[in-house]
């Protein structure tokens, strides 16, 4: 009798960070010492940090890089940006799932409120009504857009772990 085929082997995994501008995705990747891919620093190193004019190009950096690594074989690859929607998730998905990767989410559950005062107090200011689109736009992610795991960040920034329902 033939024995099943082995399930294939995980290369390694991708875990996208989901929150609004303010959240603190990229206090809390700092904390802890990680260098995610990041359309903060790619809008700086391609615009300015201010900039939205050069969207394509952040977003085609950013695919790019992360190909290359995961075509190299890194084992865990970050990536700091909104991520608000499930189809602009879908594509980071996607590569990381073609390429032999699963996919985690990181979801930074913070009031707008809250983002709101945050981005109000720091230089680098997203408009009122930009921040007020972003929020509607928002779905946290779900496992049914394919992720192994998702977490939740708790107030101390520990991450918590979201069952399937
Ligand atoms: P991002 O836009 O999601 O990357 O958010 P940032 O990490 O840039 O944080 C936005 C602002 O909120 C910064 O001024 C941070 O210093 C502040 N901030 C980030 N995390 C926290 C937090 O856990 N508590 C408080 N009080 N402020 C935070
Ligand atoms: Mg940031």
């Amino acid at each position: 009798m033939r024995s099943p085929a082995p399930a294939r082997q995980v290369r390694g995994r991708v875990v996208l960070a989901v929150g609004l501008p303010g959240s603190g995705k990229s206090t809390w990747f700092a904390r802890r010492g990680l260098h995610p891919l990041s359309t903060d620093l790619l809008r700086l190193l391609l615009d300015d940090e201010n900039g939205q004019s050069q969207q394509s190009h952040v977003f085609g950096a950013l695919y790019g890089l992360l190909r290359r690594r995961l075509a190299i074989g890194r084992r865990l690859t970050w990536v700091d940006a909104t991520n608000l929607e499930p189809s602009q998730r879908r594509n980071f998905l996607q590569m990381a799932q073609e390429m032999g990767y699963c996919a985690d989410a990181v979801y930074f559950d913070v009031p707008l409120e809250v983002c709101l005062e945050r981005n109000a107090a720091r230089n680098r200011c997203v408009p009122l009504e930009v921040m007020r689109d972003f929020a509607r736009r928002l779905r946290p992610p779900d496992y049914s857009e394919g992720y192994r795991k998702i977490f939740l960040v708790q107030p101390n920034g520990t991450l918590r772990r979201l069952g399937k329902k």
